[in-house]
């Protein structure tokens, strides 16, 4: 592993039954790159999905099937990531619970997406406890696995910095360990002799004449060593820099890019508008659907010119169709060359291209589900192991590990 390769990055998405093609093209997709960069855990959030639906768990297994199954189907590859259900790494509930003690209530109050979700479920009774602690859930979803980087599109950011400040927070308050020193030495003799001895010089170095590039080299070293446990590696990190200990670590925010993707009446994909293709569709009926598609209002008949910039149709082959074919279309709508079916082709072509793929791939899950439980289950093995060694730092620094 490299040194980026040995950071973490960690998401989840909750369990809202078959996928469709906008959560492939906002999140999923990036997700299938990721895991060949970076040390990547994903989770199915079921604990979230029941703070907006927690009166109707009905489907909520199925669901969570589902989306495992859509994951796999997009590419994730169990051998390059860890795939797991988070309620079945207790660990989440047991450090939200210890987070929820140093929390402020502002803090949750503030979250932009609090009020505006209550307003947008005026429905259902958001009125819970539950709700109102969500972005802390998330939080200790993403400090349990000391995640250095949390893959978001900018709706989410507000989150993952309030994620920050709650670690700085912990860490303030638990981070002075008596036995750092030793901790420290420790740490440094599975580096080796000859590293250990650069790590100090360069510590040094930056200490006693604030050299900023001797404290990046030492970091890289650190960061990059597979010989070192995250605890360790953290330990020596914070040392670098004579703060305390660094017990849960403030995650990056990884901007990525999330093209909106038009659903089948021009709003943006989601089932709540009922106007969704799903990764897993029937070809036959991408092809309807993509068919009975809107198109430019202008465009009565064949022979109207109309134009791509007001067409929903059109949004979709900016993601799906290549540059020139594109301009071949532009040109052909606004003299009307060409009429809207002969336009759709070549999306309907791509589109049902793509999702034969996700077909492809799903059906050796589908024919024995057992492989796709034996996935989940070792991923959860995986994350568990972490949310361990996490939780058991944790404990000690609050002191409640009294056996
Ligand atoms: S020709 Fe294509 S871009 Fe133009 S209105 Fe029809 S579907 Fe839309």
């Amino acid at each position: 592993m490299n040194s980026i390769q040995n950071r973490r990055v960690l998401s989840g998405m909750r369990p809202t039954g078959a996928l469709h093609l906008g959560n492939y093209h906002g999140a999923l997709r990036n997700w299938v790159d990721l895991q060949y960069q970076y040390d990547c855990f994903f989770f199915v959030a079921d604990w979230h999905a029941l703070t907006t639906g927690y009166e109707d768990t009905g489907s909520l297994e199925s669901n969570v099937w589902e989306v495992v199954k859509d994951w796999l189907a997009a590419g994730l590859n169990p051998g390059a990531c860890s795939i797991f259900i988070q309620s079945h790494v207790p660990e989440h509930a047991e450090l939200h619970l210890l987070l929820s003690m140093i929390t402020p209530l502002g803090w949750l109050e503030r979250v932009p997406s609090y009020k505006d979700q209550i307003e947008q479920l005026s429905d259902k009774d958001l009125g819970t406890y539950g709700f109102l602690g969500y972005p802390l859930l998330q939080s200790a979803d993403i400090l349990l696995y000391r995640a250095q980087y949390v893959p978001v599109g900018e709706d989410q950011v507000a989150h993952v910095e309030m994620t920050r400040e709650i670690a700085r927070r912990f860490n303030h308050l638990f981070g002075r360990e008596s036995d750092l020193e030793q901790k420290v030495q420790r740490a440094l003799k599975q580096l080796g002799s000859r590293t250990a001895g650069q790590y100090e010089a360069l510590r040094k170095k930056y200490q006693e004449k604030g050299d900023a590039g001797s404290l990046d080299k030492a970091r890289l070293m650190v960061e990059g060593d597979a010989r070192l446990s995250l605890a360790d590696r953290e330990r020596l990190l914070s040392h670098l820099e004579g703060t305390g200990r660094t017990i849960l670590v403030e995650p990056q925010v990884l901007l990525t890019p999330t093209p909106k993707l038009p659903g089948l009446d021009g709003r943006k994909m989601s089932k709540s508008y009922g106007n969704t293709i799903a990764m897993r569709e029937e070809p036959d009926e991408v092809a309807r659907k993509l068919k009975a598609m809107p198109t430019d209002p202008a465009r009565v008949r064949r022979t109207d010119p109309g134009d791509p910039d007001k067409c929903p149709v059109f949004d979709l082959h900016r993601l799906y169709t290549p540059e020139d074919t594109r301009a071949r279309l532009t040109e052909g709508c606004k003299t009307a060359g060409i009429g809207c079916i002969e336009c759709k082709k070549p999306l309907i072509d791509a589109v049902v291209s793509e999702i034969t793929a996700f077909r492809d791939r799903a059906r050796e899950f589908e024919d024995s589900p057992d492989l796709i439980r034996n996935v989940v289950r070792e991923g959860c093995e995986k994350a568990r192991d972490a949310a361990r060694r996490t939780m058991a730092e944790v404990t000690e620094a609050v002191g409640m590990d009294y056996l």
